[in-house]
């Protein structure tokens, strides 16, 4: 009897940090038919979700920081299991205890880097706007158009950083006034909580929102598919609600009003990946293909598991901090299939695709074969 009120203590645990739905399985295992995990390894959901509905689950376990959020199990479940949610919730008790297993370790480490330098990278604040130095960019001033807020990889990673400069090209090109915080732009938190960390990610949304509002923002650009999820979804948590717009939507805007306009051709036989964040979490499929189209020369290919049944790059769920052994990555066999279309150029709209696509173009030794470009390098090499 004991052993019962103790699992009985686990699911009342799990229950109070959000996971009440796990209760509403009847285990058909529509879950697992979709999961991405099933096409490199044996991974079940539908396992962590009867553990956790017994209080059978182990938290030290990898399995829980598997799951990317993708957001492809939800879509089938007919239970409304709310797996993303109810698997974070499992993420917070171990947050809570401070359990991680060896995979995860590099929580630790981001947590305390987004704590002490508002980004995961242990980059300087001092140093986050030097991404932008030598162009025309401008600390934003209330009045302005729009406010650009690149994110963490763009405003760090030598790679991502030529995603924000050609960005703010695109945007001094059309004669956008815009502006960027800088130094007072902090990480959107959108990952770490996913990793189960409530209170550094409200410490974080707080700072920013407290930031938009001191400093009369109205329209918010983002790079990134999981700054425009956060912001857009989850900020209104915190009774405010801003205009949110992706680079992918302002690019299709900017081209059909025809503030920029498309000087040379872009002979190319191209893929677009669709970021699990901006596609089947946020329904935006159109624009980034409609803004391609555009120009002139480009040939659109689709790859197999495209728009709602789009392949994760695995980069969610703060998986982009977790090492993927090789075998095991989704974006090799997304990089497979964008090479199996005819595609030469891979395009895709988020920070944590182009960090995994390009990771595996080096590691499958097919750079000479494939390139892989964010849509607004593509749109801003015509303009
Ligand atoms: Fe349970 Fe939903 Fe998975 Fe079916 S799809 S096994 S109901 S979590």
């Amino acid at each position: 009897m004991e052993n019962v009120a103790d699992y009985r203590e686990i699911v009342d645990i799990i229950k109070a940090k959000g996971g009440d739905a796990f209760k509403l399985c009847y285990q058909c295992g529509k879950c697992d038919a979709v999961c991405p995990w099933n096409r490199v390894r044996s991974f079940s959901m539908r396992k962590i979700v009867r553990e956790a509905a017994f209080g059978l689950t182990e938290i030290e376990s990898e399995d829980i920081w598997r799951c990317t959020t993708c957001g492809r199990c939800p879509q089938q479940c007919p239970r409304d299991v709310r797996q993303i949610d109810s698997g974070v919730a499992l993420r917070r008790v171990a947050t809570e205890y401070g359990v991680f297993p060896k995979a995860a370790k590099a929580i630790r480490t981001v947590s305390a880097s987004l704590a002490g330098h508002g980004n995961p990278l242990n980059e300087e604040r001092q140093k986050r706007a030097n991404w932008a130095e030598g162009l025309a960019v401008n600390t934003f001033a209330e009045g302005m158009e729009i406010l650009y807020f690149p994110g963490c990889y763009l405003s760090y990673d030598p790679r991502l950083k030529k995603v924000a400069r050609a960005t703010a090209n695109i945007l001094n090109r059309a004669g956008v006034e815009f502006g960027i915080l800088g130094t007072v732009e902090n990480c959107c938190g959108e990952s770490i909580r996913k990793t189960g960390d409530e209170e550094l990610f409200k410490r974080l949304a707080r700072e920013n929102i407290k930031a938009f509002i001191d400093n009369g923002v109205k329209r918010i650009l983002v790079s990134s598919p999981h700054c425009y999820h956060t912001f857009k979804n989850e900020y209104p948590e915190f009774m405010v609600k801003f205009d949110v717009v992706h680079i992918a939507q302002y690019l299709y805007e900017l081209i059909a009003s025809g503030r920029i306009a498309l000087a040379r051709a872009y002979d190319k036989r191209v893929t677009y990946h669709d970021p699990c964040y901006l596609g089947r979490h946020n329904g935006i499929y159109d624009e980034p293909r409609e803004a391609l189209k555009k120009l002139a020369g480009l040939t659109l290919a689709e790859m197999p598991d495209s728009r709602a049944d789009s392949l994760c790059c695995g980069g969610g769920g703060g998986r982009i901090w977790m090492e993927t052994i090789k075998g095991e990555r989704f974006s090799d066999i997304r990089l497979e299939q964008a090479i199996g279309v005819g595609a030469e150029v891979l395009v895709t709209s988020c920070p944590y695709c182009i960090a995994n696509f390009e990771d595996s173009r080096l590691t499958l030794n097919v750079s000479d074969q494939i390139e892989v470009k964010d849509i607004t390098e593509v749109i801003n090499d015509v303009i």
